[in-house]
């Protein structure tokens, strides 16, 4: 269109649509601000064939200055200088201002002619209009959650520009892209938000330093590696003794500075690059790769050193007693948890010459451990120590949860989260597994009831070991706890090992067949290591079949993997059972179960195990996630 000319009504709204609809597109699109701010300058010039736009933000500084985002038809500098402020002037105000104040559009027709523009305050924009050829202007605020942030101007070469119907079209893209902006922002404070929860996880909040969780991870990684290149690694565990005492007698606080100057110190001598965490009240470990026995007594005698220095609290000097001790892959131990299990086994040889570090020694120490744990989980067990976790589980196919499992946890309040593969063992050693078993079951009928009457139907599952199918009252608790909590027997289903079974297969088809009698549905658990035969399997009165997680997480990098599960999947369809994948934790993984028809899934893809008061939560952000 020649400049200077009207343009009809038509072409008038033409344009404004183009570009509202390219803008749109844009908003599906981008993913940054400053790039939703480029790209809708450049669709309102390229696509709707505007004379210029451009996206200011409103300062609230002293100035009322106004920060130029993103411009097209013109250089961004140049506006900054020509236009560096909001605020109404002796002489009036730019379209901008206007837009931003009232919180309207803003228009002005005819710059040129425009009366109030032939002060000398606007000679600079008069000449600029003049020179880049626009002649009429209109300025769009744009809101956000009431606010005004800035606006969008856009200029036509016409000087009769921006008709009514094309001023509504753009002041509805002016109000999209404020949405845009909104939506982006809320997603990068949920970003931040997970990021800050990711580093709660795996963090301690007394030292800000790596916890267990954590440890454990880069321990797992580490082993791999040293186990590929065929190199030692050790782990250091430091251990502040009597911290129990140093905390009666100087109180909480006294012991928490302590704690901190001590870890400030480790961190200090951990400088430039090694990995140290804290894994319990008084206990920290730190990760020495490729490194053997020399390295790991050199670099303890180094740790000790600093450590030995006393610490001012409040005033006083306090000695601390660190002792370390030192467990060696493969030597040791060869996974994370022996190696850790090991390297605080050693700090109690360590103990009586203060300031020493003591290798790990062999099974005497394991066994002093194994005894101080069976004594402490007993106490555990019987002054309601143990918390109940529970891991969501998912039908594939429709997304929708399907139950949970219930898994017992233990804080020790010194040793911090004994893993259940550990203190389960013992149980079933010490014969405290039938007491473990009836704290869970309690706590799980309980937790069923809660979720019952509030009208959630979600089966819990709770895990039996080997020891429970011998029991002969299992049956007749049971049963009292369906009679206590009149829960219906759909609601609880109950899991047990391939393993388990197979330790003394007749008792367990008994046990199980009784089982079965008050209507529940069993599992069988960690399918694929107890080498059950098909026939077994066929007599079995289970409904349901669970893949083992070593099947399930190699399954998309090892076609050995993969083969089982394929198979195991399509054998337990053929014996009318259903099939959980346990282990999930990619998508790939996921899909992969999908495409062979697995029918649920487990595993930290859907959710960690949680305490049961957590459940409705996570349930709610997967629903959402869902929809
Ligand atoms: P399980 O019954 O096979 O339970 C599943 C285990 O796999 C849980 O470990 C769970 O945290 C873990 N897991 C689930 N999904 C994933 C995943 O995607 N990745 C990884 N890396 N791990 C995943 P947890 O809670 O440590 O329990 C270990 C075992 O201890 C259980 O294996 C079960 O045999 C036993 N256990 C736990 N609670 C109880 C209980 O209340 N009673 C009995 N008898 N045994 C229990
Ligand atoms: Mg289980
Ligand atoms: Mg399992």
């Amino acid at each position: 269109m020649p400049p200077n000319k009207k343009p009809s009504k038509l072409e008038c709204v033409s344009r404004a649509l183009r570009t509202l609809s390219a803008g749109n597109h844009t908003l599906l699109r981008t993913s940054d601000e400053q790039e939703l701010l480029r790209e809708m300058c450049r669709v309102i010039t390229e696509q709707g064939g505007y004379h210029l736009a451009c996206v200011g933000y409103a300062q609230n500084d002293e100035n009322k200055s106004i920060q130029w985002m993103e411009c097209a038809g013109i250089n961004k500098e140049h506006l900054q200088e020509l236009v560096p402020s909001w605020a109404a002037s002796d002489s009036g105000q730019t379209a901008f201002s206007t837009a931003v104040s009232t919180g309207k559009p803003s228009i002005v027709r005819h710059v040129l002619a425009d009366s109030a523009y032939t002060t000398p305050a606007y000679a600079r924009l008069m000449e600029f209009a003049k020179a880049s050829g626009y002649a009429s202007v209109a300025a769009f605020p744009l809101q956000l959650e009431g606010e005004i942030l800035g606006a969008i101007v856009i200029a036509a070469a016409d000087p009769d520009g921006f008709d009514d119907e094309e001023l509504k079209l753009l002041n509805e893209l002016a109000d999209d892209l404020a949405y845009g902006i909104g939506g982006l922002r809320m997603q990068v404070k949920h970003r931040k938000a997970q990021e800050a929860i990711a580093h709660l996880a795996y963090h301690d909040s007394l030292t800000d330093l790596p916890n267990r969780t954590y440890l454990h991870k880069r321990l797992e990684e580490a082993i791999q590696l040293a186990k590929h290149q065929h190199c030692p690694l050790a782990l250091l565990y430091f251990e502040v003794g009597q911290f129990h005492k140093i905390n009666e007698i100087l109180g909480h606080l006294s012991g928490d500075q302590l704690i901190q100057q001590l870890a400030q110190r480790l961190v200090e001598a951990a400088k430039p690059d090694k990995f140290l965490a804290r894994v319990g009240e008084a206990a920290f470990v730190l990760l020495l790769p490729f490194t053997g026995a020399d390295g790991a007594a050199r670099e303890a005698g180094r740790f000790l050193e600093v450590l030995h220095e006393p610490v001012e609290i409040s005033g006083l000097t306090i000695d601390a007693p660190v002792s370390a001790g030192i467990a060696l892959f493969p030597g040791h131990g060869t996974d994370a948890e022996a190696l850790l299990r090991r390297a605080n086994a050693a700090v109690d040889k360590a103990k009586p010459a203060r300031g020493s570090y003591a290798f790990y020694q062999g099974q005497e120490q394991e066994n002093a451990r194994r005894l101080k744990l069976v004594s402490e989980l007993q106490r555990a067990i019987e002054r309601n120590e143990l918390r109940l976790y529970c891991q969501p589980k998912v039908a594939i196919a429709s997304r929708q949860i399907s139950g949970a499992e219930a898994l017992v946890r233990w804080e020790h309040p010194l040793d911090g989260p004994i893993n259940p593969g550990e203190f389960i063992k013992l149980a079933e050693q010490a014969a405290l597994i039938t007491p473990l078993t009836n704290w869970v079951l309690d706590a799980a009928f309980r937790q069923g009831y809660v979720w019952y009457e509030a009208g959630v139907r979600r089966p819990l599952s709770v895990n039996l070991s080997a020891h429970d199918l011998h029991d002969i009252r299992l049956i007749e608790r049971i049963q009292g706890l369906f009679s206590t909590w009149g829960l219906p027997p759909e609601l609880i289903h109950f899991e047990i090992t391939e393993s388990a079974l197979m330790e003394d297969p007749k008792t367990a088809l008994d046990t199980l067949a009784r089982l079965k009698e008050l209507d529940v549905e069993l599992y069988i658990d960690d399918f694929g290591t107890g080498y059950s035969s098909l026939s077994y399997l066929q007599k079995l009165p289970v409904d349901w079949i669970k893949i083992d997680q070593s099947f399930v997480m190699p399954m998309t990098e090892s076609r050995d993997s993969a083969s089982i599960v394929r198979s195991t999947i399509e054998m337990g369809h053929n014996l009318g059972l259903r099939v959980v994948a346990e282990g999930v934790e990619s998508q790939a993984q996921w899909d992969q179960l999908a495409a062979w028809g697995c029918d649920v899934a487990q595993g930290f893809l859907v959710g960690k195990p949680m305490p049961t008061d957590a459940f409705d939560d996570w349930e709610a952000q997967w629903s959402r996630a869902q929809a």
